[in-house]
């Protein structure tokens, strides 16, 4: 299977994931790989591949990514101590499944933004 198809997969029910929220608009979920206490990906249902393939049309949607962050970092005790969001973009963003995601993570002092800067 293309990485690419992953995500649509989980929105579609199609591959196991632990599903924390979802509407007509976005799927939000564990990583698999979790980098911290928290660490839940945010995708909005559709695919957009990158952020560089956004439009002004998928304004509201990207704004839906960031609301329903919101939520849940209130439903997971986060959001008074803090999380950060991450959107990664291609290679030298080091994005690795083509359908854009944010990250949220949280549950920990995460420490400065990047190592070695
Ligand atoms: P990125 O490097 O920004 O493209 O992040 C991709 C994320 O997807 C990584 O943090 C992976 O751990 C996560 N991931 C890959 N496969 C799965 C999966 N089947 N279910 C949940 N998360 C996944």
């Amino acid at each position: 299977m293309k990485k690419d198809d992953l995500f649509e997969k989980i929105v579609a029910g199609e591959i196991p994931a632990n599903i924390l929220y979802q509407d007509e608009y976005v799927t939000a979920f564990e990583d698999i790989n979790p980098q911290a206490p928290v660490h839940v990906l945010i995708v909005p249902n559709r695919n957009i591949p990158t952020l560089n393939a956004a439009e002004a049309e998928d304004e509201a949607l990207l704004g839906k990514l960031f609301l329903a962050a919101k939520k849940l970092a209130g439903e997971l005790s986060i959001a008074e101590d803090g999380y950060r969001i991450i959107v990664n973009c291609n290679e030298n963003g080091g994005q690795d499944v083509f359908h854009l995601h944010m990250h949220l993570l949280g549950g920990k002092r995460l420490g400065r933004m990047l190592p070695n800067i």
